[in-house]
């Protein structure tokens, strides 16, 4: 039975995806730490609809910023005790010509979508070694598994984010923590909003399952690495993407 006092934390969890996953984290049973950065009315939002289900409060801070995050552990910690499933799901998309990215673009999508998970980790894991258990569950992207055309930086952020997850579940295994990565392929959310109707039909096209994928889809596989179903699957990347890289 799920031990309904354990807490997990959702960063971006406000909106798209990680709404989703702070959903289906609270109908298992855990206590949940909203994070968000600008989604403020979509937070309390959720913050409201789920307080009829679990104990749950939201968390300001921008996660590419080690300090917030400092600061944000500390106060998750005074209020939920510390924090038992870290979900990274945080990110930033971006399409442009490689030789059109600035220093400045190449470092912000780095530091959002990267160093935030970094960031979450190290502050995460002084409870996590503690207790001897945890999960760590960080959202990629298939980009990050292949490689997009437009997206250099995008893929290189969610790359290394994968090779963040198999290291550092090489590192923290005997410390009782698993480190997972899903990695979603096209999920209607905001990030798709610049894509055009024609471009979503031909990526719908090239998706073996001729769908494109929901939020829920990849909150249900959080939800299952959050489990005690996976607790002997570390440093893997699971991937929701309806064939599209297979
Ligand atoms: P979204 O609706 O645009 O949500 C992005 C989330 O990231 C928001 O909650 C946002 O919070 C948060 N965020 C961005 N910068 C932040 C920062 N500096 N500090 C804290 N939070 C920050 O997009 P989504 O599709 O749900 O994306 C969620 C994750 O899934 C991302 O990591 C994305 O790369 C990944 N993903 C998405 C797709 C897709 O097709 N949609 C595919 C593969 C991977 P605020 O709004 O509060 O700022």
């Amino acid at each position: 039975m799920m031990n309904n006092k354990k807490t997990a934390l959702v960063t971006g969890g406000a909106k798209g995806i990680g709404s989703a996953i702070c959903r289906a984290l609270a109908i298992d049973g855990y206590k949940i730490a909203i994070n968000y950065n600008s989604s403020q009315t979509e937070a309390v939002d959720l913050k409201n609809e789920l307080s009829a289900i679990t104990e749950v409060e939201i968390f300001k801070a921008d996660v590419s910023d080690s300090k917030q995050v400092k600061e944000m552990f500390s106060v998750i910690e005074k209020v939920f005790g510390g924090v038992d499933v870290l979900v990274n799901n945080a990110g930033i998309a971006g399409q442009m010509l490689f030789t059109d990215i600035t220093d400045e673009m190449w470092q912000k999508m780095i530091n959002v979508n990267l160093s935030s998970a970094f960031y979450c980790c190290r502050e995460a894991l002084k409870f996590m070694i503690n207790k001897k258990s945890g999960r760590i569950i960080n959202i990629a992207s298939m980009w990050g598994e292949t490689g997009a055309s437009m997206e250099v930086h995008y893929s290189a952020s969610k790359a290394g984010l994968i090779g963040l997850t198999k290291a550092l579940a090489k590192e923290v295994g005997l410390s009782g923590v698993t480190v997972n990565a899903v990695s979603p392929g096209v999920i209607m959310t905001d990030m798709m909003n610049s894509f055009s109707e024609a471009d979503i039909a031909v990526l719908k096209d090239e998706t073996p399952l001729n769908s494109l994928g929901t939020a829920e889809n990849v909150a249900d596989a959080v939800s299952f690495l959050a489990s005690e179903k996976a607790d002997f699957i570390t440093g893997q990347v699971i991937s929701v993407n309806g064939g599209f890289v297979i």
